[in-house]
């Protein structure tokens, strides 16, 4: 099938190449120029584990092309996905739809008759409910001839390629038969391989995705609550996590205490769903979320104020290494990341700040030019009167604790994710703190 991508950031870069990959005919499409180069040559505009042998791939067979014209993307494709970004605007926390909007009616006028009955555009942003209704009346203004579906994106950062070609499910928002079938059939190699496939209508599938982030952020931030009562109390939140979790009801997964939940998704989507539903009157249901987001903001601060203890009281004068930038491991994504808002925070409070990360330093430095970067963890830490671990890579876990005790001033560590070997660390000499862990040394 032809289709094209509109918007290739981490969701449509991975989106085109794996669609390229199964068998498709596919065209990306960018305003950002220098992007749509990089693509073109193979090079994957950010790190994606994954990405670049399969971009590269998909390039070199001619399936896999890229432009900067919606023209050409109009012309090309029967099928078009819209994957831009739907950002936080500032003050009401609502969604900014200015790009979705921007890339309906910049494709809409140049939509042609395709080798099908009728064109389809397929949203796969994540949009507010009732998003998919508006944009169908804006499209139809223009091209009467064309359908409209939502198909939201579920794909993680960092394991985006495998989310792609075997997601859990595939959801898609449809008013016709045909639009629900030529997805099913784009899709078969996927549905053939098992994914389960959910047909409905575009209100509900633009909700499931809200839903379900909303979900995942309401378990990080239940636990982190308990992790406050642990640490009030002298209980073990890990333990505690462990033995919910063995609860098939509950089940282990985004049970894990720490610095909470960052990234361009979880934040801004609880955000926009909430205001969102305030917009029909019914604040009151989705309270909980606006708890979930405040109680996930707060262990920024506790982060902070821990290690603030650690160092005696004043972060003046003091040096502390940070590992990791990333909102998350595998990704060199820093964009609402918690480890960066707890670096600049720290150096706001007087101390030097040094921030090490395995993938994300360049952005990391575009986006705080006032933090300083090291480009290896020794380096970071020399001379260190604390130390955060505050991104989960898994070479973190690796390091060797009493070597790094000979390079920092004083061996104190906060290890905000709760993944390092405690016991090891302690028993290397350092002090360690981790939120809702008891005080061992
Ligand atoms: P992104 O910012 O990485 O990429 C968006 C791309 O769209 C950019 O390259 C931008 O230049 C381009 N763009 C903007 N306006 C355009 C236009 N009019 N025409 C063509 N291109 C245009 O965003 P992302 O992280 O890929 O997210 C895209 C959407 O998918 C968002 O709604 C997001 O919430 C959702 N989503 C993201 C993830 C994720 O993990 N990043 C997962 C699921 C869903």
């Amino acid at each position: 099938m032809r289709l094209t991508v509109i918007g290739t950031g981490y969701v449509g870069a991975v989106h085109a190449a794996c669609m390229a990959d199964i068998g498709h005919e596919v065209l990306g499409v960018d305003i950002d120029a220098e992007r749509i180069a990089a693509l073109t040559s193979g090079t994957p505009p950010f790190y994606e584990p994954g990405l670049a042998e399969m971009l590269m791939k998909a390039v070199d067979t001619g399936r896999l092309r890229f432009t900067t014209s919606l023209i050409e993307a109009a012309w090309f494709g029967d099928t078009h996905f819209i994957c831009v970004g739907t950002p936080q605007r500032p003050a009401s926390g609502a969604a900014d739809l200015r790009h979705v909007e921007a890339a309906v009616d910049g494709l809409a006028p140049y939509l042609h008759d395709s080798g099908y009955e009728r064109v389809l555009v397929v949203g796969k942003s994540t949009v507010p409910v009732g998003t998919a209704d508006r944009l169908t009346e804006r499209l139809h203004a223009a091209a009467p001839h064309a359908d409209l579906a939502w198909n939201p994106e579920f794909l993680r950062e960092g394991c985006a390629v495998q989310d792609t070609l075997r997601p859990e499910r595939i959801v898609v928002g449809a008013r016709s038969e045909q639009a629900e079938a030529r997805l099913r059939e784009l899709y078969a190699p996927l549905l053939d391989a098992g994914t389960p496939f959910i047909g409905t209508d575009p209100a509900t599938a633009e909700l499931v995705k809200l839903a379900s982030n909303s979900f995942l952020a309401t378990k990080i931030s239940f636990i982190n609550a308990m992790a406050e009562i642990c640490d009030a109390t002298g209980a073990d939140v890990l333990t505690l996590a462990e033995a919910m979790g063995r609860d098939s009801r509950i089940g282990p997964r985004f049970l894990a205490p720490g610095l909470g939940f960052g990234g361009s998704c979880l934040p801004k989507d609880i955000r926009a769903f909430t205001a969102r539903a305030e917009e029909f009157g019914l604040g009151d249901s989705v309270a909980l979320l606006r708890q979930v987001d405040e109680i996930n903001t707060r262990q920024r601060l506790r982060t902070v104020d821990l290690a603030e203890r650690l160092v005696g009281g004043s972060f003046a004068d003091r040096s502390v290494a940070v590992l990791g930038a990333a909102f998350k491991p595998h990704s060199d994504d820093v964009r609402d990341s918690p480890a960066l808002a707890v670096a600049d925070e720290i150096r706001r409070r007087g101390a030097r700040v040094r921030v090490h990360d395995p993938e994300a330093v360049d952005n990391a430095r575009a986006a705080h030019p006032a933090l300083q970067f090291a480009l290896d963890v020794a380096k970071a830490c020399e001379q260190a009167d604390v130390v955060l671990h505050l991104t989960e890579w898994p070479q973190y876990r690796e390091l060797d604790p009493a070597a790094l005790a000979t390079v920092v001033r004083t061996p104190a560590i906060v290890d905000a994710r709760n993944t390092l070997d405690q016991a090891a660390w302690r028993s290397a000499g350092w002090t360690l703190r981790a939120p809702g862990r008891p005080r061992l040394g």
